[in-house]
């Protein structure tokens, strides 16, 4: 049994990045930028209204002021502001030479015509070209994920089409003579496969489409079938079952007799004891146990870090660290054990009630999931967790 550290640090050792490919940033949500992307122009790039107001100079703030014109965004002013001059200005209009302040609508009166300034101080309003980028500057790094904030940017510097990773090809494969698929009906002794239904999600959480290969049958004819089929052109294949130490579990065997090289087996987690993983060339294995919640977890910690680092990022989950609502207590401590829980009204911790890896259901009201050490067996109340968000 090895450590979940020890764990990632061989899945980090071992990750290889992909290439990269160029496509419209439109598509680009949940991609890694491939390259820095800088400003091809100042922002704003002219002085620009930060209201509905009138443009005038600060020294003629107590005189009735003469109106020259109206500009409306997207139309350059004609006439320069002069002596207890102003003219009207709409917001993200270009400020009209010889005016250093934009007086509110709402702050002022017209009378025959002119314009009268009815409060004693105003702010200027203005956003200054180039206050918030220069041409040239950075404005998204290599690395980068790309998430609904970074698209707006890309649109304002232009940067169409962007050079992101490619997402790893990815073959999901259950096994297990139990199964049916889940718009089957089971029969004795049957359950419906919801394992590959849950990867295929996960997956999709990061963007990426799965390609199912199906149900390997408990035998190695079969499961060697289905294995060379996900082998073929994927970059990473997840299997579920099959991988802990039953009498029908011959995963581990055909992943050596296809030339898998089997990095660990075993883990100091729970639940996922059974977790395989394993390399060939460029391609990844992950054989996940048969449990839904440990294949579920592992996804989350091992798969999910290892996807990002092709896609040619560091997966970070946000930290966040709240206080328990409750005392937690478990028996055994050989292994760290992850728990579900939800954050109460008072954002505190509440551990979810949790039968063990096969209670799915369990993660129906989870926010995220927390974590107790080897060696612990209690997390006391008002003790702060890290809550890992699923
Ligand atoms: P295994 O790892 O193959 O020994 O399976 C462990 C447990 O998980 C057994 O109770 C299986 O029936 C269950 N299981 C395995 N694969 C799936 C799946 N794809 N969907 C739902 N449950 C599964
Ligand atoms: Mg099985």
């Amino acid at each position: 049994m090895i450590l979940q550290e020890e764990a990632i640090e061989i899945i980090n050792q071992s990750a290889l990045k992909l290439g990269a490919e160029f496509i419209h940033f439109q598509n680009s949500l949940g991609r890694v930028l491939g390259e820095n992307v800088y400003s091809d122009m100042d922002m704003p790039p002219f002085n620009k209204s930060a209201v509905d107001g009138y443009a005038c100079r600060k020294q003629d703030l107590s005189y009735d002021l003469e109106l020259l014109e109206v500009i409306p965004a997207g139309v350059a002013p004609t006439k320069q502001i002069g002596p207890n001059q102003c003219s009207q200005i709409m917001t993200g209009a270009a400020v009209p030479e010889g005016a250093d302040t934009i007086i509110m609508v709402e702050h002022t009166e017209t009378n025959d015509g002119k314009i009268r300034f009815i409060q004693s101080k105003t702010n200027p309003n203005i956003c200054a070209i180039a206050e918030d980028l220069k041409e040239g500057d950075l404005v998204l790094e290599i690395g980068t994920l790309i998430k609904a904030q970074q698209i707006p940017i890309l649109a304002s510097v232009g940067k169409t089409f962007i050079r992101v990773y490619r997402q790893p090809k990815v073959a999901v494969i259950s096994t297990g003579d139990e199964l049916v698929e889940p718009q089957e009906t089971p029969q004795v002794s049957q359950i419906r496969n919801s394992n590959a239904a849950q990867i295929m999600a996960q997956l999709q959480q990061l963007g990426i489409t799965g390609r199912y290969i199906g149900i390997a049958k408990d035998s190695p004819e079969s499961t060697r079938k289905m294995l060379e089929e996900a082998l073929d052109s994927s970059d990473m294949v997840l299997l579920t079952g099959g991988v802990s130490m039953g009498e029908f579990d011959f995963v581990p065997e055909i992943l050596e007799e296809k030339g898998i090289e089997i990095l660990f087996k075993s883990l100091a987690v729970q639940p996922g004891r059974p977790t395989v993983f394993g390399k060939k060339d460029k391609q990844f294995f992950f054989g996940l146990p048969g449990n839904p919640v440990s294949s579920f977890v592992q996804f989350e910690l091992l798969v999910k870090p290892l996807i990002y680092k092709m896609m040619g990022s560091n997966f970070k989950p946000l930290p966040l660290k709240l206080p328990m609502g409750v005392e937690f207590n478990r028996k055994k401590a050989k292994r760290k054990s992850y728990i579900p829980i939800y954050i109460n009204k008072n954002g505190e911790v509440m551990p979810v009630e949790y039968n063990g890896s096969a209670h799915i259901h369990s993660y129906v009201k989870a926010d995220g999931m927390i974590y107790i050490n080897i060696g612990e067996t209690t997390l006391q109340k008002g003790q702060l967790v890290n809550v890992r968000q699923i």
